[in-house]
């Protein structure tokens, strides 16, 4: 539909000058266009309202265009030519055809110019969206624009005077700024759910009197669900009155600088109308500027720590009084061993002084039996046979307090070697024969390998299985059995020999197990039996035990007899 602007036939200088007034780009486009090409014929023949609309549209400096005549020839001035865009419409449209030319709207725009110029009246469109080809391609373009009609010399509608502006740039411009909006509320709602449902306390506070603005669901918890917003801090809050809070406020405002407490008390009341109560908060105030920079309030955000606050003191109490605990453990450990060492040294000495006066006793008496002061007589021999037994009897106890009181003083000496197991065994059983006959029981020893040894001190192990032994013979009634026994463990890591005394006698019962090796314990199973001894015996021969680096356990049940078993370990054939 381009039309070639190059002129045949150019028309009257006079004429054409007149209409197309000035030095715009359109008036000289008009000069030079041959209008008798188009149905509206040469400008001469042009009517004075076509002439006279011409020349005003050519002269304002609004944007127009003009559709004249049935096929509605098209005219426009250099104001509305931005409107074609840099696609080359322009200055094609000059003398087109309207419908032939406006072809991507014509639908939209048809009907309203047909409007006009069948007498339906002006029309007015604001912000009309009407996309037209511009640039090469399909733009969004809006205009604002009314369609007058122009009324021809004879009084009859001779064409459409449209006075239009381009919207496009504000249209864009507001709907940018609706969707911006749009997001703005939503990125304000959701702001204002993080703020409500933020696990912190939130709260901010206007003006000079610090009046509630918003508070989040926490300070609300915080505070007991009081109604707080629009009210003053201390009006809101009264028990906050006199604990300087507002005093610190304004100095957040005054200096505009944040403050940062941690653990802060404060006395609040969690429920309306209860007393206050000591709460702890971590807490920053900051202060709240304006767009010229003043403070105009306070944001108040933090955590209440009374939990850990509390939870923190409990664990410093608890360990200053364990420290303090340990130290009376300690104290009381100390005082113990101390008594502990000085019973045994006085039991060492006092049993060292006590031998002497005994063994004089026993001498004497052994002078006297010989008759060396005098002749004796039988009753003397037996009294003094009595006294003799009695000092032994003494004697025995004395030694075994005094071999206790060493081992716990730790003066005892070790003097290991290999000890053969054969040897030791027909040692203690030469030692416990006598008694074992007198009471009649009868002691099997079983045959031990020749060549089995222990690593221990010789005369410690034959200590201990005399006292086992002697032990056997005590809790054991006539015609009873005592076993003396032993087993080795040489494929163990550490191989070991196990020593076993066993007897059936009395028994023990379960609960008298352990306790039977504490110092000075007796078990009183038969209240008719005269207790002998120190309760002394298994103390000492289990210390010995272990210090040789072996054990000493027991097995036992009531009325069916004792098993004990002395572990010490083997000697390396
Ligand atoms: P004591 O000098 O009194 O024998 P011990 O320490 O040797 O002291 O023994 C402690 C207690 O263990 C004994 O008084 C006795 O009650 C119990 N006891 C020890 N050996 C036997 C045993 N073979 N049978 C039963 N009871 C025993």
């Amino acid at each position: 539909m381009a039309r070639d602007t190059s002129t045949t036939a150019p028309p009257t200088p006079d004429v054409a000058s007149s209409v197309f007034v000035g030095a715009s780009e359109m008036a000289q486009r008009c000069r030079e266009f041959d209008w008798s090409r188009t149905s509206l014929g040469p400008v001469e023949s042009w009517s004075h309202s076509l002439r006279t609309t011409v020349s005003t549209l050519l002269m304002s400096r609004n944007p127009m265009f003009l559709w004249w005549g049935p096929e509605l020839v098209q005219l426009y001035n250099d104001d509305y030519r931005p409107s074609f865009g840099g696609g080359g419409r322009h200055p094609r449209a000059l003398g087109a055809k309207g419908k032939e030319f406006w072809t991507d709207i014509w639908d939209a725009i048809g009907p309203q110019i047909d409007f006009v110029m069948s007498g339906g009246g002006a029309t007015w469109h604001e912000d009309q969206h009407l996309p037209i080809l511009r640039n090469g391609r399909m733009e969004d373009v809006w205009w604002t624009y009314s369609y007058s009609p122009v009324r021809d010399d004879d009084g009859t509608i001779g064409g459409t005077l449209v006075v239009c502006q381009e919207t496009t740039k504000r249209v864009l411009g507001e709907q940018q700024l609706k969707s911006l909006l749009a997001e703005l509320s939503v990125a304000r709602t959701r702001l204002e759910d993080v703020f409500r449902l933020a696990p912190s306390f939130l709260a901010v506070l206007a003006g000079p009197d610090f009046v509630f603005e918003l508070a989040n669901d926490a300070y609300y918890q915080l505070v007991g669900h009081r109604d707080i917003v629009g009210r003053p801090l201390l009006d809101a809050l009264p028990e906050l009155c006199g604990q300087g809070f507002d005093r610190i406020l304004h100095d957040v405002v005054a200096t505009k600088t944040p403050f940062i407490g941690r653990a802060i008390p404060v006395m609040l009341a969690r429920t309306p109308g209860t007393a206050p109560e000591q709460r702890y908060a971590d807490v920053i105030y900051q202060p709240l500027l304006d767009a010229a920079g003043n403070a105009r309030g306070i944001v108040a955000h933090g955590t209440d720590v009374t939990d850990q606050v509390r939870a923190q003191r409990d664990v410093e109490r608890l360990l200053a009084e364990s420290e303090l605990a340990r130290a009376d453990a300690e104290a009381a450990r100390a005082e113990a061993e101390a008594a502990n060492r000085a019973k045994s040294e006085f039991l060492a000495v006092m049993s060292h002084e006590l031998r002497t006066p005994l063994n004089a006793i026993g001498g004497y008496a052994e002078l006297l039996d010989m008759g060396i002061r005098g002749p004796v007589n039988e009753q003397q021999h037996a009294d003094l046979a009595r006294i003799q037994t009695s000092q032994r009897h003494l004697l025995g106890l004395i030694n075994e307090v005094l071999n206790y009181a060493k081992l716990e003083t730790g003066t005892v000496r070790y003097d290991v070697s290999d000890v053969a197991v054969r040897g030791v065994l027909a040692a203690a059983e030469e030692l416990v024969s006598p008694q074992v006959r007198a009471r009649g029981l009868t002691l099997v020893v079983a045959d031990s390998p020749p060549g089995l040894c222990v690593r221990a001190d010789a005369e410690k192990l034959r200590q201990i299985l005399v006292n086992l032994l002697s032990n056997a013979i005590k809790f054991t009634d006539r015609g009873g059995r005592i076993d003396l026994a032993c087993e080795d463990r040489e494929g163990a890591d550490a191989p070991t020999v196990t020593i076993s005394v066993r007897d059936t006698g009395i028994g023990i019962s379960a609960e008298k197990l352990d306790v039977i090796f504490e110092p000075f314990v007796q078990v009183r199973a038969d209240l008719t039996r005269t207790a002998e001894g120190t309760g002394l015996g298994l103390a000492i021969s289990r210390d010995l035990a272990e210090a040789m680096g072996g054990s000493l356990t027991v097995a036992s049940r009531p009325g069916e007899g004792s098993t004990f078993s002395l572990t010490l370990p083997m000697a390396r054939r």
